[in-house]
């Protein structure tokens, strides 16, 4: 009997539970996978189906019904599911929440998967006079570019919204003059066709990355180890034909989104279809069609950041991870996971090969290596013939640096200049300067509302405070005793003006996220940097990832030295990671790259292993010394973070969860703190945090397990905002 039959639904509210609902009266039973609208307290939620059982333990009369059903067919798949429950339990985050980030905004909030849509369609004749045009209306010439460019296939109303401000009044001119129609068209999927050009021919160390991936039955995880410019993405595209002709689907997730655009191009290039696209600059009605047409299997191959590892994909065939190490797989609010992981999880679960890219492979990947769960698949040279770049240290404690540039630095830029060839300046701090001072007591401008410095934005002659987003005038004279008020240190935009005074003839492009907030702004500047027409590149760690500038020769990494005396374990890791991916911007073609770094430390240890050994030799150095200090990836972590106005109401939320805790005697269990977050107060929060470190995994989740639900019943912990981090990457 159906009727008896009750919905076990996971709704998207902050709560570790399912929730049972009759099924909407005089309707099919919603299946498992379905969504169905319910009543939830005064609201109508939409909630997913996840399991059908034949009891509940609420009482018949507290059982409420569900209004209706609002999928005929499962939307998720069990394997779809048993994904998102996995990473439910993994990160102890609410199923209700984890299915929300599962799915596009259309789709949470109960819009049809297929539904009909408003389609602008070309109709123009061959006799239009676009340029006669273009003189009297630019807003409709405009509007047919982008018409003509996407021709023969409609744009849609919402990408329309997206690209082109206000262009519905052009587009009923150009119905008007008959030279586009409007129509409603019901969402179809074509399925890609499959088109491949050849690419180079593989090196001996590709064709054999490529051969092991391909030797494999089922799953296996594969670290393509591969320096920059090794001919990784190459390695990539050879796998996807290969799944694409079994007739598989592909899974690519890329960190950033200043990345997609070239990559999807190159894959495009050489499969003959563009291939889906998922990240968040994206209208919502595209992210629906891209995430429907994957689920359908139309969509062949798909591109996509973080959130993009749980879309639905029958027919799976490969997963990709590109740049592994990039700290954007792992999300640092609400659902804290890291999607690398999860993408193994995926492939190992459908059974299929994952290969995951980088030339500085994490610790913890690189472990896994050693202990001979994943495959290290090594490219050490680059392709194409192109030398690797050559790395010298400046030392600071002997040269002045002008705003942040040294002579030598200087020196090498004029040199590029006079041959034309490009410079990379690397600085990972936007703004003028960190740090405003008094030049007479000492004084520092600070946050009213952070335990942080504000940084001096001189363009828009603003302090900014990098942590809450709070402004105000700079402070000319010093509140306590009148002396001027001077920047300290360099940003990206004192550089910037450094640059224009030393060098007035140069063109000289800042890329960070203050220059790059208009759309567009970023592609825009991408494509002047790969023309090379602009000659200095000034930019934070936007600039740095994976990009290809052919005329780039000269890097400068202008402070080094903020990560050679880091407090987190993950320090050396990280500096490492960002010089060589910076450093692997340069000489990627014929001109050879010399990378310059000043550092005010040149004796560091780090620098000559970083010289001599490259990352391999820092990563193994790091490696040992994590074994011995007990750190990831030797051992696991889980961070349990509280805030609150009072300092006091987030101690005691900690104090009571490191109660409970030492309660349970688990004793491969350790439990550091309460102690002040690296970042003590924000946005007029104080904040805390408490370590949870064991040698097994298990340990740990079976405490995170017990005290998740104790923590959300107790009132003490209810006076604090707090939330669990299973394998943080962020801890000091
Ligand atoms: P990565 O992804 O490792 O940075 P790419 O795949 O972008 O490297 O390759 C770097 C450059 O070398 C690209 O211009 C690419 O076209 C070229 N390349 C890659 N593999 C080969 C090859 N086997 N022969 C010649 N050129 C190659
Ligand atoms: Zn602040």
């Amino acid at each position: 009997m159906t009727h008896s039959k009750i919905l076990r639904v996971a709704v998207d509210v902050p709560l570790s539970r399912l929730f049972d609902y009759l099924p909407p009266a005089n309707a099919p039973l919603p299946p498992v996978g379905a969504r169905v609208r319910v009543p939830f307290g005064r609201r109508r939620l939409t909630g997913l189906v996840v399991e059908h059982a034949a009891r509940s333990e609420l009482p018949s009369a507290k059982l409420k019904r569900a209004d209706a059903g609002l999928d005929d067919a499962a939307l998720l798949s069990a394997d779809d599911l048993s994904l998102l429950s996995f990473a439910s339990d993994y990160y102890h985050h609410p199923l209700g929440e984890v299915v929300a980030a599962a799915l596009p905004l259309a789709l949470r909030t109960g819009r049809p998967l297929y539904s009909a849509s408003e389609q602008i369609v070309l109709t123009l004749g061959p006799d239009t006079d676009l340029d006669a045009l273009a003189r009297r209306a630019p807003r409709q010439a405009a509007l047919l570019a982008l018409l003509t460019e996407q021709a023969p296939a409609p744009v849609d109303a919402d990408t329309l919204n997206r690209l082109l401000a206000g262009w519905r009044r052009p587009a009923q001119a150009l119905r008007d003059k008959g030279l586009v129609r409007f129509e409603t068209a019901p969402a179809e999927d074509r399925p890609d066709r499959v088109q491949t050009i050849a690419g180079p021919d593989l090196n001996a160390d590709q064709a054999a990355a490529v051969d092991a991936v391909r030797g494999t039955d089922g799953f296996g995880a594969f670290v393509l180890d591969g320096v920059t410019g090794s001919g990784k993405t190459e390695v990539y595209l050879r796998l996807i034909e290969t799944a694409l002709n079994a007739d598989r689907q592909v899974l690519v997730l890329v960190p950033e989104i200043g990345l997609t655009p070239q990559l999807v191009s190159r894959f495009e290039k050489r499969l003959g279809f563009k291939p889906a696209a998922l990240h968040s600059s994206l209208s919502d009605s595209e992210r629906h069609t891209a995430w429907r047409r994957a689920r359908n299997a139309t969509a062949r191959l798909l591109v996509g950041t973080r959130s993009a590892v749980f879309t639905p994909m029958p027919k799976l065939g490969l997963v990709i991870v590109d740049e592994e190490h990039d700290h954007s797989f792992k999300q640092q609010e609400s659902l804290r996971y890291s999607a690398r992981d999860l993408a193994v999880i995926r492939a190992k679960r459908r059974n299929v090969p994952v290969v995951l890219g980088s030339a500085t492979p994490t610790l913890e990947v690189l472990r896994q290596c050693e202990e001979g769960h994943y495959r290290r698949l090594r490219l050490p040279t680059r392709a194409g013939g192109a030398q690797p770049p050559s790395l010298r240290l400046v030392d600071l404690s002997r040269q002045v640096a002008t705003d942040g540039i040294s002579e030598p630095l200087c020196r090498a830029i004029e040199t590029q200049l006079e041959s034309g060839g490009q410079t990379l300046l690397f600085l990972n701090r936007r703004g003028y300067a960190p740090t405003l001072i008094c030049s007479n007591c000492g004084f520092v401008a600070e946050c009213h509302r952070c335990d942080a410095r504000m940084t001096v934005h001189a363009r828009h002659n603003e302090l900014r405070c990098h942590h809450c987003g709070a402004r105000r005038p700079i402070d000319t004279q010093c509140p306590k005793c009148t002396g001027t008020m001077r920047p300290l240190g360099e940003g990206t935009e004192r550089l910037e003006q450094r640059l224009a005074e030393r060098f007035p003839d140069a063109r000289t492009l800042r890329i960070d996220s203050d220059s790059m907030q208009k759309k567009g702004a970023m592609e825009t500047a991408l494509a002047e940097a790969r023309s090379g027409r602009a000659n200095i590149l000034v930019g934070t760690q936007m600039l740095s990832k994976g990009h290809h500038f052919p005329a780039l020769s000269l890097v400068g990494i202008v402070n080094a030295d903020q990560g050679l005396f880091g407090s987190d374990f993950r320090s050396a890791e990280r500096l490492a990671q960002s010089i060589v991916q910076v450093a692997g911007r340069a000489g990627r073609e014929q001109k050879p790259g010399t990378v310059l770094i000043q550092t005010a430390f040149p004796e560091h240890p780090f620098w000559a292993r970083l010289l001599e050994a490259g990352y391999p030799g820092i990563a193994k150095d790091a490696l040992a010394e994590r074994r011995l200090a007990g750190w990831p990836p030797y051992t696991r972590l889980a961070l349990l973070r509280a805030s609150a106005h009072r300092r006091q109401d987030a101690a005691a939320c900690l104090e009571f969860a490191r109660a409970h805790l030492t309660e349970l005697r688990y004793e491969e269990l350790r439990v550091l703190g309460p102690v002040d977050a690296p970042l003590a107060r924000k946005a007029g929060r104080y904040r805390l945090q408490l370590l949870l470190q064991s040698t097994r995994r298990n340990v740990l989740h079976a405490a995170l397990s017990s005290l998740e639900p104790r923590l959300a019943e107790s009132k003490t912990a209810r006076r604090a905002r707090w939330s669990i981090d299973v394998d943080p990457i962020q801890l000091f």
